[in-house]
């Protein structure tokens, strides 16, 4: 189990890597922020990291994540979640009601329904759009050579605030040569934010310029009850 004190002892560990990995390249600390991604996390675990001051956390599952978090959402304010798990069309109504940060678009058919629910709603998110580094057949995200169509529509078919990239590198290759694809892409197309990196891999995600790092088991503790 995971007592109030190993999940605050985590998340100042984690600062303080971040804030030394963002030293080392240069960077201001405070450009980096921590998702702490709470998926398939037994609620008590929820509670302590709330205790801690943790405000932002990621989910990947719709449903998963309004159980967790609607009544939440209503007790704590500065809460803010991001959707880091792919999203069909039929949860983008429940999505876009839930969530602050939508970091899955990949596709032209889900930009759409996005843009036409936020209107719908009047909720305007910020979006990032994923990009598949590895070209991984199984893994979502736009290829890095989509990426520029997709973007257009977004921005001037559909009108959705994107405001950076996100990628899941491929398990058995060295995440380094990823993160700085993404960050090459992003400065190409002017987008601020990269989120990108995870418990095993977040230093090298922050030291090529990650602004949300996507961090599970080294903030919970493992997904294994
Ligand atoms: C689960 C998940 C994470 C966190 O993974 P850890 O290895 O536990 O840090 C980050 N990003 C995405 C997209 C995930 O699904």
């Amino acid at each position: 189990m995971q007592t109030m004190t190993q999940i605050a002892d985590n998340k100042a560990a984690l600062e303080k890597k971040i804030e030394v990995a963002a030293h080392e390249a240069g960077r201001d600390p405070e450009s980096v922020r921590l998702v702490a991604v709470s998926k398939v996390q037994p609620d008590e675990r929820i509670e302590t990291a709330l205790a801690t001051g943790q405000r932002l956390f990621g989910e990947n599952r719709v449903q998963e994540a309004l159980e967790r978090w609607s009544v939440r959402r209503e007790t704590c304010p500065d809460l803010r979640l991001h959707l880091i798990g792919p999203l069909q069309t039929n949860k983008v109504k429940e999505a876009v009601a839930l969530f602050d940060c939508i970091e899955t678009v990949d596709r032209p058919k889900l930009a759409a329904a996005l843009a036409q629910e936020m209107e719908r709603q009047g909720r305007g998110l910020p979006c990032f759009i994923q990009v598949n580094t590895g070209e991984e057949e199984q893994k979502s995200g736009v290829t890095p050579a989509g990426l520029p169509d997709l973007l257009r529509a977004c921005r001037e078919e559909y009108g959705i605030d994107i405001r950076g990239l996100m990628c899941i590198p491929p398990q058995d290759e060295p995440p380094a040569m990823h993160f700085a694809l993404l960050a090459k892409l992003a400065a190409r197309h002017d987008l601020p934010d990269l989120s990108m990196g995870m418990s095993h891999d977040f230093e090298t995600a922050v030291r090529l310029g990650a602004t949300f790092v996507r961090v599970g088991t080294a903030f919970f503790g493992s997904r294994v009850s």
